[in-house]
Parts: C-alpha cells; sequence; structure tokens
C-alpha cells in the first residue's frame, strides 16, 4: 500500500529505542536523544542523526532558513574542507591551537576543516562585490563545522563535528553595520520564540569594551557551560567571561600603622592563615604566581577571592598564562612560596598584577617573603605599587551588578547564538574594499553572527523533557501526533487508516505498527519520544472511539474517531 508522506510507520523505521541510559551520558539531553533513537555516537564528539533527529534537526534549519530570508540575507553552501592560505592570511591557523583540525592532501598541502568561515566569506564578497552598491548584504549558510574540543562531552551540546547557522554582514558605514546587527538580533528572537526556546539575550563584551557589539543568546539549563550574571533589580544580563566591575573607592593609607611582621608557622595557604590569625579571609591579600610567556607574574586579589584563569588569559591574549610549577622556584630564592608578598617586590621581582579591589590606600595581611611569615598593615601605594589592574577575579552571587549596585545572582545556561559586530578585523587582512560614494576606495566594516543548529536541539531537550522523556514544542517535533496501535492485528489495521486520513490531510504522523510489543512498551516509548499528541488506538476503536492525550500535560480525552481527527487536523 502506497502511504501518505508524512506517515512514518515504526514497523519499518530505523529506530531502536533503548531501557537504559548510555553509559557516559550526563545530560539528559545526550541521555534521552539517544535512548529515544534521535542519535547514536559514532565517535567523541561525532554523531549519526537518525531518522526522527533528523527530522527535528531539519526542523530547526527550517525555522533559522526562514527568518534569514525574511531578513534579507541570501543563502550559499561554502565547503567545509579549506585551504590553510585564508586561515595563515587572518592569523587564525596559528591562533586556534589545538581547536583546528588539520589535515593535508596527496601532495602535502594544507588543509583544514573549517570551525567559522569569517576568512572564505570575506573572500567570497571580495569577488562578488565591487561598489558601494553592491552593499549591504548578508550572507549565510548552513553547514557542517568542525573544532577538536578539548571536552566534547554532553552528545550533540557539544560536538567536534555540529551544525551551525553562520551568517556575515557586509556594510559600507558603521551605521549600517549596526542595522545589520539589530536584522540580526530581531531574527533571532523571532527564531528562538518559534523554536519555543526560553533565553536570555546577554552582553558578551565587557562594558571596558562598551556598547552592544557582542551578544549572547543563552538558553538557561543546568547542563549549560556557560555561566551568567543576571540582575535582579535591573535588566543587566552578562556572560560572566564579559562582566567588569567599576573599582572601589580607594582607601585612606594615612590611617594604618607601619608593616608589622608576623610569625604564622604552617600558614602556606589563606585558610589556614585566617584561622591562625583569627581574621576573615577578606582582609588577607593572596599573590598567585603565574608565568605569562614564560615571565613570572604575581596576580593579587583579596583572599576570599578566587582567579578566574580563563578571564586573566582573555586580558593578557595573545600571552599564554600558565600557572607556576616547583621548579620555577628552585633559581627564585626571593621567592617564598606560600609567603609571597608584594611589598619590595612589585616591579623588581614580578610583575604586579591586582583585582581594582586592592585600591590605592587599602591595607593588607599578606606573605613577608619569608619562610612562616606574614605582615600586617601591608598598604597599596605605600609599601608597594600595583603595575596594572584587570578584574580577573571569579564572579559570586551577590556581588554588585555594574549597572545599578544590586547583589547579582548567576545561572547556569547554553549558548545557543552568538552575534558580533565585527568591524574591519577581517577586511583589513583581506584588503577588502569597495569603490565608495565618492570614487575613492572604502574599506567594509562587517559582523558575524551563530547559531548553533545542532545545539539547539539538545538545548531544546533539557528545558522541555520530564521525567517520562522528551516532549517537543509542536514546530520541532518530528511528527505531530504519535498514534499507538494497542491491541491486536483490528487496532492494527484501525491504526494504519488512521494514519494515512490524518497524513492525507497535511498532519505528521509517526504511527507504531509494530507486531509482537506489547502496550506497555509502545506507550513508554511514546512518551519517550516526546510527540505532542498521542493517539491511543486501543479496545474501544472497533466502537469508533479513541484516547488522545496531551504529551506535556497528561491530559487524556476519549473522543470519537472523527472528533480526534477534526482536533488534530485543527
Ligand atoms: P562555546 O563557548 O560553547 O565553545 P563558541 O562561543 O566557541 O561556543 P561560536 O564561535 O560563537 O561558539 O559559534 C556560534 C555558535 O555555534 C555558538 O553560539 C553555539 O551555539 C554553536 N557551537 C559552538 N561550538 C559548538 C560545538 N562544539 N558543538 C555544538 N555547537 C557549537
Ligand atoms: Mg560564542
Amino acid at each position: 500500500m502506497a502511504h501518505a508522506v508524512n506517515v512514518q510507520r515504526m514497523s519499518t523505521m530505523l529506530l531502536k529505542t533503548l531501557r537504559d541510559d548510555p553509559a557516559d551520558a550526563e545530560t539528559a539531553s545526550h541521555k534521552l536523544l539517544v535512548r529515544a533513537g534521535y542519535v547514536r555516537r559514532t565517535a567523541a564528539g561525532i554523531w549519526s542523526w537518525l531518522p526522527l533527529g533528523k527530522r527535528v534537526l531539519d526542523n530547526v534549519s527550517r525555522i533559522v532558513r526562514e527568518e534569514m530570508d525574511a531578513i534579507g540575507a541570501q543563502e550559499v553552501l561554502l565547503p567545509a574542507l579549506l585551504p590553510r592560505e585564508a586561515y595563515e592570511t587572518s592569523g587564525r591557523w596559528d591562533e586556534y591551537g589545538d581547536l583546528l583540525f588539520r589535515l593535508k592532501d596527496r601532495k602535502g598541502a594544507d588543509y583544514l576543516l573549517g570551525p567559522t568561515h569569517e576568512e572564505i566569506f570575506t573572500l567570497t564578497v571580495k569577488d562578488q562585490c565591487t561598489s558601494y552598491k553592491d552593499l549591504p548584504v548578508i550572507v549565510y549558510q548552513i553547514q557542517t563545522k568542525y573544532r577538536d574540543e578539548a571536552r566534547p562531552r554532553s552528545g550533540v551540546l557539544r560536538g567536534r563535528e555540529f551544525q551551525m547557522k553562520d551568517s556575515y554582514s557586509f556594510d559600507v558605514t558603521d551605521e549600517g553595520l549596526a542595522e545589520s546587527y539589530r536584522l540580526h538580533r530581531d531574527a533571532y528572537t523571532r527564531i528562538f520564540e518559534r523554536l519555543g526556546l526560553d533565553y536570555r539575550i546577554v552582553s558578551a563584551v565587557s562594558g571596558a569594551m562598551g556598547g552592544s557589539a557582542s551578544e549572547e543568546f543563552l538558553a538557561p539549563a543546568a547542563a549549560g557551560e556557560d555561566t551568567f550574571v543576571d540582575c535582579p533589580a535591573c535588566d543587566y544580563a552578562a556572560n560572566t567571561e564579559a562582566v567588569t566591575f567599576a573599582a572601589p573607592s580607594a582607601g585612606d593609607g594615612a590611617a594604618h600603622g607601619p608593616v608589622e611582621e608576623l610569625d604564622t608557622p604552617d600558614t602556606p595557604t589563606i585558610e589556614t592563615l585566617a584561622v591562625h590569625l583569627g581574621v576573615s579571609a577578606s582582609a588577607t591579600l593572596k599573590n598567585l604566581l603565574v608565568k605569562v610567556d614564560g615571565e613570572i607574574v604575581a596576580v593579587g586579589v583579596p583572599g576570599d577571592r578566587e582567579v578566574d584563569l580563563g578571564k586573566l588569559g582573555e586580558h593578557l591574549a595573545p600571552a599564554t598564562v600558565e600557572l607556576v610549577t616547583a621548579e620555577d622556584f628552585t633559581d627564585r630564592p626571593d621567592l617564598v612560596r606560600g609567603y609571597v608578598g608584594p611589598q619590595g617586590m612589585a616591579g623588581k621581582a614580578f610583575r604586579y598584577i591586582a583585582d581594582p579591589r586592592v585600591a590605592p590606600g587599602t591595607a593588607w595581611i599578606t606573605g613577608a617573603n619569608k619562610a612562616d611569615t606574614h605582615a600586617r598593615n601591608v598598604v597599596c601605594g605605600r609599601d608597594f605599587e600595583v603595575d596594572e589592574y584587570l578584574d580577573v577575579v571569579v564572579v559570586e552571587p551577590g556581588d554588585p551588578c555594574p549597572a545599578c549596585g544590586a547583589g547579582i545572582t548567576l545561572d547556569r545556561a547554553i549558548e545557543i547564538g552568538h552575534i558580533f559586530q565585527l568591524g574591519r578585523k577581517y577586511a583589513d587582512a583581506f584588503e577588502l574594499d569597495v569603490l565608495g560614494q565618492q570614487g575613492k576606495p572604502v574599506r567594509v566594516t562587517m559582523g558575524s553572527y551563530g547559531i548553533g543548529v545542532s545545539r539547539a536541539v539538545a538545548a531544546l531537550a533539557e528545558q522541555t523533557h520530564d521525567g517520562a522523556g522528551l516532549c517537543w514544542p509542536r514546530e520541532v517535533a518530528p511528527a505531530d501526533v504519535h498514534i499507538v496501535a494497542a491491541g491486536k492485528a483490528v487496532q492494527n489495521e484501525l491504526a494504519l487508516e488512521l494514519a494515512e486520513r490524518l497524513g492525507g490531510a497535511g498532519v505528521r504522523v509517526l504511527v507504531d505498527d509494530r507486531a509482537g510489543v506489547s502496550p506497555g512498551v509502545k506507550f513508554t516509548d511514546a512518551e519517550l519520544i516526546g510527540v505532542p499528541s498521542i493517539l491511543v488506538v486501543g479496545r474501544g476503536a472497533a466502537n469508533g472511539v479513541v484516547e488522545l492525550k496531551d504529551r506535556r500535560t497528561g491530559e487524556r480525552e476519549e473522543l470519537a474517531i472523527d472528533e480526534a481527527v477534526a482536533r488534530l487536523t485543527a
């Protein structure tokens, strides 16, 4: 029997559900997408999309495509296998480090698998556009990307091969770029609304850099690897990587007595020191030694705060930051491990970077640069100088909101999209100019915008699942209705008839017509797979009665077959 295109029969589908979670799975989306037969692991961070998964992925892509087309963006498809030269020109062949998949062809020429495509899009536009009249232009693709992620955990949430929508805008003026950025921001808002994701738009650049030149779309979820700052009192929201706090005001240096040494045996850590002296950790100054491009640097922060090595690395990039090792102390007798202080040392023995809380005039208890000895009344600006202030501490709940001062909260989230005003970085590298209105060449300004299409599937699974399984919003679900044939051959036949009827009317149907599978197993699988409506064709069907269940609310209703069809086609 030929059947309607909208009907998928489980009896013949490439689908095997699993009772148990995969051994290595930690997140709900990873467990459920595998167990419900949407994806299968092929290698670490590399996933195969099976029929149900492919449908969801395609639905996400379709929504993205529709909204990108609606802002006048043009779809293209560029290669994923790329020559080294372009990435050499931008500097990213090296900058990417281990994240980049590099390979050679048979002649020994270098290639890479594209992690993102700024270079190739810039070259494409350089090739196609010559005059200001050709701009503005927005170009996008939905394509496979490659990144050799250090920790490809969490299933398709962080793959080494994944699907991304990436788009790039090209404008002649800064105002033009701001407009292209705004168009993307609005399109992303519509996309994530339609996907049914709960999301927040947060600032992804530090306040110090100013403006809204880069924002992230974050989907709050416990499984997320990003942390963002949220202010309960105002609309401030930012990725913790981007938060900068105003420097606290200076203290009164003159109010403190002279430096005094303290005998503090066996107190190499802040905790042991604070207990020994009976002071709070915040009264002490912690000096973390790191190597910046091989040179020893001390980072001073209040003893109750942690240094965020990621932030420090970003501030100091492209220099590399490493923690010091025991060997680094062998030829440095002036550095007494566990008892380092900046007094008399900063600027001489090491460069001294400090958190703004270590403000001029503030007094501290810190190492005395002697074994088993600390010093008190060590005053910033009097007893030591700070070479450079950087915001380097780990953000904590209750820290003052940079916008209004109220205590902030911290939440976990998944980065699902990122919009970024690049400016002229790539246009400069590739000398992308067009002929301007005045007949002179004008340098083009660019934006770059990404959506994690495959990651969005996992983010949705994270946000919408329940104890029984997946629970898709209708627009992305692999089907509109899951018909369960619960009974004998006659129920199966009725179920298939109903499937054809609904499919013919444009309803996307998944029908469980598997022979020899108990109704109980079929119900469990229906809950696991997570199609929004479940239609049970059971004993009553012979008398024209079926049961319609809402997967999300669990509400169930007995209905006449015609009534059920009417509901599902409405
Ligand atoms: P992350 O910080 O999570 O590694 P990123 O900031 O490096 O991501 P972008 O370069 O901004 O990622 O890429 C655009 C989008 O692509 C991201 O917002 C995210 O949704 C998605 N994405 C990035 N890396 C991955 C990955 N390894 N697996 C799946 N999706 C990814
Ligand atoms: Mg990003």
